[in-house]
């Protein structure tokens, strides 16, 4: 289901919800404008991007995977694709940031190595032609055709790569629940955020974080937002409006680091987050991410409290005969 209005957070304003939109607005970050001496460098750091929604999806995969029962939805299918369209100007230098100097049709620039297009041999700079029996003019379409509940398995889809016209047959996958995990960004602000439809966590975020135990209790808050229903009430004047209030940010504390803990992380780290923001990171590169996560002596408490909860349990459960 799209979302027919914007979501506005902070200064950013995302038209409509949905992953191409999203990523077409923001993908090419700060410096797309300047194309011509940073060119290298602005392919290096779409490069860098495209690395960090590599590692975001495999983090999420363990996550979803150990989302309890009462948190799923009707599994949605997930075909592991992030595309960008080729007619937007601003992912030029994405589509050459995974090869693709002059792309003429939707492009793949990052495959979740957990999904079904890796295990069918897809690859970033593919170009996708069809998705079964239909054409895929733009990557609108392409998220249009992939959301669709009834989509027949295996899928077919057509691309072009190296001049070539392929085809691959994707395995059946499905998500507990219908959402989308994105990177963006500049590398630069620290930033991560909820939506109704999905997480959006920023390349300076990822950058930021020192391990995959950090990226997994970050994207379990996020993802908490979303299970806990806490856009429910922030849906005003014709916005979602960034929500922050202390209970459901304790709330989305708690739960994000259970997840963690039940998807295999160290839910430890959580308390490391806090206080590493707080000392190390300039207000500047955080400032929207702190705006809704203010990083209180409190929270870090929290954060030791229920990690030391979780610790416990565990040591209960192995000590059991
Ligand atoms: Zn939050």
């Amino acid at each position: 289901m799209d979302h027919p209005t914007p979501l506005r957070l902070g200064s950013l304003i995302l038209t409509p919800l949905r992953l191409a939109l999203i990523a077409s607005l923001l993908l090419a970050g700060a410096g797309s404008a300047q194309v011509d001496a940073g060119d290298e460098q602005q392919i290096r750091a779409r490069q860098r991007l495209i690395a960090h929604q590599k590692h975001a999806d495999v983090v999420a995969a363990s996550l979803l995977s150990a989302m309890p029962e009462s948190s799923r939805h009707k599994p949605v299918p997930y075909l592991g694709l992030h595309i960008a369209d080729h007619k937007s100007g601003e992912n030029a230098l994405l589509g050459r940031a995974v090869g693709l100097s002059k792309p003429e049709h939707p492009f793949v620039y990052a495959v979740d190595p957990t999904g079904p297009a890796e295990k069918a041999g897809m690859q970033p700079g593919d170009q996708v032609l069809g998705l079964g029996e239909e054409a895929v003019p733009d990557a609108k379409r392409f998220h249009k055709l992939a959301a669709k509940s009834d989509l027949r398995f295996p899928l077919r889809i057509a691309v072009l790569r190296d001049g070539r016209e392929m085809e691959f047959e994707l395995a059946e996958s499905r998500r507990p629940r219908d959402l989308e995990v994105l990177v963006f960004g500049d590398g630069v602000n620290v930033n991560a955020f909820a939506h109704p439809k999905g997480i959006v966590v920023t390349s300076g975020m990822l950058n930021f974080l020192e391990n995959d135990s950090e990226v997994a209790v970050v994207m379990g808050h996020e993802l908490a937002h979303i299970v806990k229903g806490h856009f429910s009430t922030s849906y005003r004047e014709g916005y979602w409006q960034p929500y922050f209030s202390q209970d459901l940010e304790k709330e989305a504390d708690r739960w994000g680091l259970e997840l963690a803990h039940r998807a295999g992380f160290n839910p430890e780290v959580g308390v490391a987050i806090w206080e590493r923001m707080d000392a190390e990171l300039p207000r500047h590169l955080g400032e929207q991410f702190f705006a809704s996560h203010p990083s209180t002596p409190q929270r870090i408490a929290t954060a030791r409290r229920v990690a030391e909860e979780l610790e416990a349990s565990t040591r209960a459960q192995e000590s059991e005969p």
